[in-house]
């Protein structure tokens, strides 16, 4: 299926000595986009474009904004170290745990296996997607698959590991989260009322 585009309106640029363009888009399956183009010579220089959602009533929005270019990469940076220090995390667990973790679960029947992981059912997965999960990859990659920052806590929880390496480094990770949640927010506040503003005839 294909997108239909509307006619490009054109607005100011950020700096407001050149414009930009917006093009809406639909498709026949009620999908909405929209597409923009720099043509200002100087803010293609220092803006680029920020995709970002929001979510109301159950309904995604996607919203584009020009943003300084120092801010995007600000948070890229942010973005790929959170994501190394959770591999490096993922590794330091199977290293130093992932033989440990594998053989608490040994000799227990599946079930009993999920009931330890979801603290008797309080949590995701239910029982038959554990089944399902299981069904698929095994249980052993099941297991492995916990072997990573976002399940630190069951680990935490199930071996009562007292490991002041692994806090520290769930520390960065949360305070660097935090960082890059703040500069998410400085860039929606800084850039997306701004260029918006003033219509330039195009014809
Ligand atoms: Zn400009």
């Amino acid at each position: 299926m294909s997108w239909e585009a509307s006619e490009a309106r054109s607005y100011f640029c950020p700096c407001g000595e050149g414009h930009y363009t917006v093009t809406d888009l639909s498709d026949d399956w009620g999908r909405y986009d929209s597409s923009w183009a720099m043509l200002c010579p100087k803010c293609r220089e220092t803006h680029g474009l920020y995709t970002f959602h929001t979510c109301c009533s159950g309904l995604t929005e996607t919203h584009h904004a020009w943003v300084s270019k120092k801010l995007l990469a600000d948070l890229a940076e942010a973005m790929t170290q959170i994501r190394e220090e959770k591999i490096s995390l993922g590794l330091y667990l199977e290293k130093w745990y992932g033989d440990v973790w594998r053989s608490h679960f040994k000799l227990m029947s599946r079930k009993n296996v999920w009931l330890i992981l979801t603290e008797n059912g309080k949590h995701y997965p239910s029982l038959s997607t554990f089944y399902n999960h299981i069904r698929h990859s095994g249980i052993i990659k099941k297991l492995n698959d916990y072997l990573r920052y976002d399940d630190l806590e069951i680990i935490l929880r199930i071996l009562k590991i007292n490991d002041e390496e692994l806090e520290s480094r769930a520390k960065t990770i949360r305070d660097l989260e935090r960082l890059a949640n703040l500069q998410e927010e400085k860039i929606r506040q800084s850039t997306y009322k701004k260029s918006r503003v003033f219509v330039i005839p195009t014809s």
